[in-house]
């Protein structure tokens, strides 16, 4: 049992791995590590030969620049590249660069939707900086050394650094999936975790309820998944509240994170900025970002999914859940966007119902990927067209649909080949409807003694005759018109 109960605090420093084709500071290729052979994307620049010279990539702070205006943040006129030095084999020149006093960007917040309602995480800066290299260390045959590959030494990064906003794990599901799929929503970062796209610090201290004094942290490192940093933030509040209970003190430190063993482990007792002797770097000018380059950026940026959110909910109509399994996706949610704008008559709904229900189900059955699904939104919205005007019924258009998308025909060539217009001739319908009451004597004299439910059958039997290609609503009027006539 709890002696007290403790609020806990959470910051995240979250580095991004920018999606541009070359290195921060160098032209070489980003490649991916995890397939590409070792040091075969090197130059002298990351290497850190002496003598050589880096050059700011520019596509690389236009992406930061993006992020940072998805983030709410102030773009600032002129930040600073530092070098953080310290020495370590996966970084050649014995120094990172990185944007320390001056960033990029400050000042920003994601809203995020908790089960307490919405709240707004502040995103203190955000800044760029290079990778560092990737070391692999090998124990084998008695004999134990380290490998280093130097492919990733010199990708841009954005490190985006929030406020200690976040109470719970929860909160920090939130902010770290919202901060994701905003980021690949703009292309900024595949958001790849598993390729390290994406790679978390949490700083986390606990204070008594109450105590207005943020509590001692600790930062815990190595965190490359948001399962890993679920788990390290539970466990040590666990071992946080464990030691405030006995009235024990905790030690501010740096831990990592063992996948294997589920606990964080430490790494160094205490680093200090002063450790890195930060200084301005002296080979790059500073950055400056005029507001012409800063309205051109702004200008090409996509609408954001927040702002897609409000339209969809307050003009279309769609529900909640719709709503974020449209935007769980940009290209989803581009297709829907698209067909919108192809088919203007037909309700937003319909389409979203279609998209979401038929369409997804059978990408679901038939294992494709909506990517490659090769229909287009024209095509699409053409079949939603022909239900809503009566052309083909529902069920003939989820038939149709699953042909289209098999074959890439249009949904009237299919209808055309098959035959599949919706009879809704009244002439034919009534033919077809008293054919069936003839053909069926002994059910009608049931549904006559009271048995209602046989009029379900009897709509079956007419809708078969007409090999489902009826009007089902034409059908179920005149089925009604002719039973009540045998009534009187
Ligand atoms: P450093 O640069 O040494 O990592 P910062 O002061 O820049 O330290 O903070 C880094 C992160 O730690 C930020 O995300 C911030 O929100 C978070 N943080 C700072 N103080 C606390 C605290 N007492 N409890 C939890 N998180 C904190
Ligand atoms: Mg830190
Ligand atoms: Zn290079």
């Amino acid at each position: 049992m709890d002696k007290n109960s403790y609020k806990a605090d959470i910051g995240l420093e979250v580095h991004v791995e920018l999606a541009t084709r070359s290195k921060m500071f160098c032209s070489c290729a980003v490649v991916d590590t995890t397939t590409a052979s070792p040091n075969s994307s090197v130059c002298e620049v990351c290497c850190g030969m002496p003598g050589v010279l880096p050059v700011i990539n520019r596509n690389a702070v236009e992406l930061a620049m993006k992020a940072a205006l998805s983030l709410n943040c102030t773009v600032v006129e002129t930040s600073i590249f530092a070098r953080k030095n310290y020495f370590y084999p996966d970084l050649p020149k014995g120094y990172q660069i990185s944007q320390y006093e001056y960033p990029l960007a400050v000042n920003g917040f994601i809203l995020i939707n908790t089960s307490e309602g919405e709240k707004s995480i502040h995103v203190r800066r955000a800044h760029l900086e290079e990778d560092t290299g990737k070391l692999t260390h090998v124990s084998k045959d008695g004999e134990s050394y380290s490998l280093v590959d130097l492919n990733r030494a010199g990708v841009p990064l954005l490190e985006i650094v929030s406020e200690p906003d976040m109470h719970s794990v929860e909160d920090v599901r939130s902010y770290s999936r919202n901060l994701r799929s905003l980021l690949c929503w703009l292309g900024v970062s595949s958001g790849d975790m598993e390729k390290g796209a994406m790679r978390f610090e949490a700083n986390l201290s606990m204070r008594p309820e109450g105590c207005e004094e943020l509590g001692t942290r600790v930062e815990i490192k190595n965190l490359n998944s948001f399962k890993a940093m679920e788990q390290a933030i539970l466990y040590q509040m666990d071992i946080q509240r464990e030691k405030l209970d006995k009235g024990e003190k905790v030690k501010q430190q740096t831990l990592g994170w063992s996948e294997n063993q589920g606990k964080t482990v430490a790494q160094r007792s205490k680093e200090d900025a002063n450790d890195y002797r930060y200084f301005p770097e002296p080979d790059l000018p500073p950055l400056v970002v005029e507001s012409s380059w800063l309205e051109a950026v702004k200008a090409s940026m996509p609408e954001l999914p927040d702002a897609r959110r409000v339209r969809y909910r307050d003009s279309y109509g769609l529900n909640g859940e719709d709503i974020e399994r449209l935007l769980e996706d940009k290209p989803v949610s581009d297709f829907f966007e698209a067909c919108l704008a192809a088919a203007p008559k037909l309700a937003p709904k319909r389409i979203a119902n279609w998209l979401l229900t038929d369409l997804f189900a059978w990408l679901n059955q038939n294992g494709k990927a909506f990517s490659d699904m090769g229909l287009s939104p024209e095509a699409f919205v053409r079949l939603v067209a022909v239900v809503d005007n009566s052309t083909i019924n529902q069920n003939t258009g989820k038939e149709v649909l699953a042909e289209m998308l098999a074959t890439g025909k249009t949904a009237d060539a299919i209808i055309e080949e098959k035959g599949l217009k919706q009879v809704s001739d009244g002439n034919l319908i009534i033919t077809l409807v008293a054919k069936s009451l003839e053909n069926n004597l002994v059910e009608v004299q049931s549904y006559l003694a009271g048995k209602e439910t046989v009029a379900n059958w009897l709509f079956g039997q007419v809708m078969r005759a007409a090999q489902g290609k009826a009007n089902p609503q034409v059908v179920k009027e005149e089925l009604k018109r002719q039973l009540e006539n045998l009534k009187k």
